[in-house]
């Protein structure tokens, strides 16, 4: 259960609904969903459809029963004055678009520069798990990974830079196959300092800032 703690911004999970509905509901939702595609929710085949749904949907959107915070909180100040670029990248993730509901997949690049505190490396991949795993908008899940950062380690500065897929785009619409959605979002030395954030954007190879889109 996400707790809410006021005046720690970007870092509180989304608010969740005031009633959430039962196993049985949701299940319902998706007999109605088979209907509406056209499909008979009582042959054998979709029988055991709507449970399997509502489990894999606890599996999607997970991240909403996790404080991203609290993936934070254990922090280490005996660097021995490492004061270097930590970056982690090629988080492989899958999330879910919020305006189609179906999968957005990408890899995350994650950097920051430690002040005082660093924190475990795989605390970098939860975090991008923790807001992947719901419904989301590509910019504002890179935001929210920056931001989770820069006020927990409060670091000279973050990086994040979501490379990703969107399904909405390659399988219905416009049908775009192929086409890669790049967002980044850089604070403090990463943003005033050309060298570090271009030593950051050799690291996970990408070359070129002027073609991200900066959330
Ligand atoms: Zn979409």
């Amino acid at each position: 259960m996400a707790k809410t703690r006021p005046g720690t911004g970007a870092a509180q999970p989304n608010p969740k609904p005031p009633v959430r509905p039962s196993r049985a509901e949701a299940e319902d939702a998706v007999r109605t969903l088979i209907r509406w595609a056209g499909d008979d929710p009582k042959r054998e085949g979709l029988r055991d459809t709507p449970s399997r749904v509502a489990r894999s949907y606890e599996e999607f959107f997970k991240g909403y029963t996790v404080d991203p915070a609290d993936v934070l909180r254990r922090t280490f100040s005996e660097t021995d004055g490492y004061d270097e670029m930590v970056v982690l990248k090629d988080i492989r993730f899958e999330s879910h678009c919020e305006h189609h509901m179906v999968p957005v997949l990408g890899k995350a690049h994650v950097a920051y520069l430690p002040k005082h505190r660093v924190v475990g490396i795989s605390k970098l991949a939860r975090l991008v798990e923790a807001y992947a795993k719901r419904l989301q908008i590509q910019e504002k899940m890179t935001a929210q990974i920056a931001n989770a950062l820069q006020e927990v380690l409060q670091p000279q500065g973050v990086a994040v830079v979501i490379e990703a897929a969107h399904q909405c785009m390659t399988t219905r619409g416009v049908h775009k196959p192929g086409v890669t959605m790049i967002t980044s979002r850089m604070t403090g030395a990463f943003r005033d300092d050309p060298s570090t954030r271009r030593e950051f954007m050799s690291i996970i190879g990408q070359s070129n800032t002027d073609r991200l889109a900066n959330v």
